[in-house]
């Protein structure tokens, strides 16, 4: 049985044929896993876990009926939906994963991160990061009705996007020294993430030794996943019908 990693579908009611792979990628795939992992930005955007938007109650429906199945089910938060909260992992039956976990894969231990820590050279970004992060903001933004919370989080989502628009893509990828940095702190040679939408997989060195590091795809034009079995792993693109 595999154990399966996705991340960045970025999932949203616009979005219906994203939602529509991902359900049955649920049904057909993860449901005869040893587990899935999700590494981060499962959604688009998330305001609350007491949002009544039809379309992540279904998801969230989905993922209840994976994990009842007895398939394990842990999730990251991402930069877009990092208020998933306690209600969210309840109703779901998913484990929370702090960004940065080590877990170990068939014998090989890994570094899971949703990756825009390592994009350490988006100095703007990073500096929206600590601000949105701040437990006492989020305190003060879980407090607000639904309606202001929506509005603020379509301000952030346009300011992101223009963000995006002009700011070079390497700025925006992951810093080489961040990741070694990050590898050689929790003595790992295989680091996997998701984020930055360029899937593939460099080997690198880390302190003199051979690593890897593994990025996940996004599931904008089609889905991503890194199957890991007995007979090791392997980063497939799901095409949608
Ligand atoms: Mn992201």
């Amino acid at each position: 049985m595999a154990t399966l990693f996705i991340s960045d579908l970025h999932l949203e009611s616009d979005r219906p044929d994203i939602t529509a792979q991902f359900l049955k990628f649920l049904k057909e795939e993860a449901a005869g896993a040893e587990a899935l992992y999700i590494l981060g930005d499962l959604f688009e955007s998330w305001i609350g876990d007491d949002d009544p938007d039809p379309e992540k109650r279904r998801v969230v429906l989905a993922l209840r009926q994976l994990t009842k199945s007895g398939v394990p089910c842990y999730f990251m938060h991402g930069n877009r939906d990092f208020l998933l909260g306690a209600r969210f992992a309840r109703d779901t039956g998913c484990t929370p994963l702090a960004d940065g976990t080590v877990v170990t894969i068939e014998g090989q231990k890994v570094l899971l991160l949703h990756g825009d820590l390592l994009c350490i050279d988006d100095h703007s970004y990073q500096r929206l990061r600590r601000i949105v992060r701040n437990p006492l903001v989020q305190l003060l933004f879980r407090q607000l009705p639904l309606q202001p919370r929506l509005a603020i989080t379509d301000k952030v989502r346009a300011g992101s996007r223009r963000h995006t628009g002009r700011t070079a893509g390497e700025i925006m990828d992951v810093n080489d020294g961040a990741v070694a940095a990050m590898m050689k702190a929790r003595s790992v040679d295989l680091l996997l993430h998701g984020h930055t939408h360029r899937p593939t997989s460099p080997s690198i060195v880390v302190e003199g030794r051979p690593a890897k590091r593994i990025v996940l795809g996004d599931w904008d034009k089609q889905g991503s996943v890194l199957r890991w079995d007995r007979n090791g792993y392997e980063l497939k693109s799901l095409p949608r019908d």
